[in-house]
């Protein structure tokens, strides 16, 4: 007999898996500004329109052996990690929120969205509004039943996002305005402010504050990296948006209580 807890847990990976598919196409689409909903996807390399029973999650990829069935052309394992990485968030957060289900789809979205930022953000340098503004949104929308905002009343925690999407943003200009006087370049683009203003939304200012602290931490822990085996200079830039996103989808988990001088 299965347990109805192991059905839903089952389900909730599946719906990763799905989401994590739309998350691909977000990551390949938005950056050349086409709609992610039409048309059908096609190959990248032969244009042939991908069957629906070559477009399931994971499952596909490794039946078609990780090529394309029309050219034969190889297919990236960035598609089924991305995928299975979704299923697996899906999953740990239905762990985390399973008490409050309307925060966890609203978690869930986010984490989506955080995904592509991070893909895009790595590979163009650019953070699509649609997808940091989208969250700035989600935030507000989701802040009255936002457990990480405690036990206040739902007007209350609207204004804990409201502020936090403030603050994020004020705290990242801020930064962004002493990097450019101090280094005489940009230090972080406009595309991380929105970004931070979302996590803010999403997760208030001891969020944001949280996730510039462990975002930096890791993207300096990167950027040493690879200064070390000789991959870039001191002055090369380094996507921030990355870092950002994985402290972000962490602080959806968790808020770490080092956030002197904010308490939300
Ligand atoms: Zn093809």
């Amino acid at each position: 007999m299965i347990q109805p807890q192991t059905l839903a847990g089952f389900f909730v990976f599946l719906l990763g898996l799905v989401l994590g598919s739309f998350t691909n196409v977000l990551i390949y689409r938005l950056p050349k500004e086409e709609s992610p909903i039409s048309p059908r996807s096609r190959c990248p390399q032969c244009g042939h329109p991908i069957a629906f029973y070559d477009n399931v999650p994971v499952l596909s990829y490794l039946l078609l052996k990780a090529h394309c069935r029309h050219c034969r052309e190889f297919i990236s394992l960035r598609y089924p990690s991305i995928e299975l990485g979704m299923g697996i968030l899906s999953l740990a957060l239905w762990r985390r929120w399973q008490a409050y289900p309307s925060w966890f789809v609203s978690a869930l979205i986010s984490s989506a969205a955080l995904t592509a930022i991070s893909l895009i953000d790595f590979e163009t340098f650019l953070i699509p509004d649609i997808l940091s503004l989208g969250l700035v949104g989600l935030g507000l929308v989701s802040a009255p039943f936002n457990p990480l905002f405690g036990h206040a009343v739902w007007w209350m925690k609207l204004w804990i996002s409201f502020k936090g999407g403030i603050a994020g943003f004020l705290i990242c200009a801020l930064i962004a305005w002493l990097g450019e006087k101090m280094f005489k370049k940009e230090a972080m683009g406009g595309g991380d402010i929105k970004l931070l203003a979302a996590v803010g939304a999403m997760t208030g200012a001891l969020g944001a504050f949280n996730c510039l602290m462990i975002g930096s931490l890791l993207g300096t822990v990167y950027g040493i990296g690879l200064m070390f085996r000789g991959k870039v200079t001191r002055s090369d830039p380094i996507p921030f948006g990355p870092f950002l996103s994985a402290a972000a989808i962490f602080n959806l988990f968790y808020l770490l209580p080092f956030g002197f001088p904010f308490r939300f």
